[in-house]
């Protein structure tokens, strides 16, 4: 076994660890970062489809709207690094910004890898050293972290912070190795679920649609009891398993617990028309198409790929001459255009979503400076602690501010 010496080690270079390390670098602090990939910042290079929602430019309180798990743990972080100093700290390291509809920040050259390739070289001016290596075990002597272990390397330090992220997207690195590295210290990790994922459905027609994207429609998400879950407008897409795109993503992240509720999807396809307005609209193709078959004669309306599944689930059989169908099924064919239901039997697996929910038992870290309350030198930073948000640029900014907190915090004595 090599050894090595490094008063503070930051583990895993994602978004935390790459401005963890820079900042504790920034103090003086002789810091050692630690990460298996050959390429830094690898899930934050692919956020935002490429373009990464740094963070968002809101106040705290819309902030801690955006965050349903847990978001009390972080007024401290974010009243020390909030979202208006992380856009400054961007700016200052050479990426400038700009924001978007909903308050979403993004990189003015829409390139998310300027945004870890700054921080790379903001760390690089500041000293950091590296080892490419992965992190296999923590040593701790009388509940103080004395030692990292790195595959055939130890590194006797005084501090280290676990930025080793969630579970998701394991081909980025983030594999969930930091749970079994804290819980093997002592501390209790809550079970790794997915949010902002894709969901799977047992209605057959999803796989029928496989490809086909709706704009501008309104998604609704009903428990077991009828109660609305989740409601907003925007585009989804049928998969081969399910549902995905980004209402989809965002539906996804308010259906917390299957365990104890069933949920069904429904979609408005016309939100902008009223029952009537629809029905008048549909009474004028049907005029239209006087003498078609009822499945020739809704191609004005919807895509070419939905047709026959509305067909289908009209109850009208499709080849009823259009001048034979019945008020009573011109409304029911209203109500499908408004309702189109999809079945959710579960989300795709963790390693699918974009968000890991669950991770580090917020009780067992100090929120003032993200240390950990049962080891001496342990903190933590990032997607691995019990925090997660919607979509919009507030998992980022968790990163930024967990990490900002963390690596002002380590004492090194
Ligand atoms: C496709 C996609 C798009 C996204 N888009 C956005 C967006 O636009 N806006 C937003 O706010 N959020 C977005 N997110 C979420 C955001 O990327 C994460 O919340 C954020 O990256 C978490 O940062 P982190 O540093 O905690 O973890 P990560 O960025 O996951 O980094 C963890 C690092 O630890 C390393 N590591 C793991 N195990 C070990 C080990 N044993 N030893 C050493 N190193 C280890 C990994 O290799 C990895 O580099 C997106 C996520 C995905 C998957």
């Amino acid at each position: 076994m090599k050894t090595q010496r490094a008063d503070a080690v930051v583990i895993g270079g994602g978004a935390a660890g790459l401005l963890a390390s820079a900042l504790l670098a920034e103090r003086g602090i002789d810091t050692l970062l630690i990460e298996p990939n050959k390429s830094l910042g690898k899930k934050l290079r692919i956020t935002g489809k490429g373009r990464c929602n740094l963070t968002n430019n809101c106040d705290n309180k819309q902030f801690m709207e955006n965050v349903p798990c847990n978001g009390k743990f972080l007024y401290s972080s974010l009243s020390k690094f909030g979202t208006a100093d992380a856009m400054s700290f961007f700016e200052r390291i050479g990426v400038p910004l700009k924001t978007e509809r909903g308050n979403r920040v993004f990189p003015v050259s829409d390139s998310a890898s300027d945004v870890a390739n700054a921080l790379e070289r903001f760390g690089r001016q500041q000293g950091i050293k590296r080892l490419y290596k992965r992190v296999t075990a923590l040593k701790a002597v009388d509940n103080e972290l004395t030692r990292v272990i790195a595959e055939d390397t130890e590194i006797i330090c005084k501090a280290a912070i676990l930025c080793t992220g969630g579970a998701s997207y394991p081909g980025t690195g983030s594999t969930g190795d930091g749970y079994a590295l804290a819980e093997a210290l002592g501390h209790t990790v809550i079970s790794p679920r997915p949010s902002l994922v894709p969901l799977i459905s047992d209605d057959d027609y999803c796989l029928e649609m496989q490809g086909f994207s709706l704009r501008n429609v309104t998604l609704h998400v009903l428990d077991e009891n009828n109660k609305l879950v989740f409601e907003e407008l925007g585009e989804m897409l049928f998969t081969h398993f399910g549902v995905s795109g980004p209402l989809v993503l965002s539906a996804s992240s308010h259906m917390r617990d299957y365990s104890k509720h069933k949920y069904r999807l429904s979609i408005d396809l016309k939100p902008g028309l009223t029952e009537q307005q629809l029905d008048d609209r549909i009474l004028r193709d049907f005029k239209k198409y006087s003498n078609r078959e009822f499945q020739n004669a809704l191609c004005d309306l919807e895509g070419r790929m939905m047709i026959p599944v509305l067909v289908r689930l009209s109850g009208i059989p499709e080849d009823t001459k259009v001048n034979s169908i019945t008020k009573k099924q011109r409304q029911e064919l209203v109500r499908l255009f408004k309702d189109f239901p999809v079945n959710v039997v579960e989300p795709c697996p963790v390693s699918d979503a974009i968000i890991t929910s669950g991770g580090i038992n917020i009780r067992e870290i100090d929120p003032k400076t993200m240390s950990s309350k049962l080891i001496k030198g342990l903190y933590f930073a990032g997607e691995i602690i019990d925090v997660d948000a919607y979509t919009g640029g507030f998992n980022l900014q968790i990163a930024w501010s967990t990490a900002y907190t963390a690596a002002k915090s380590v004492e090194i004595d």
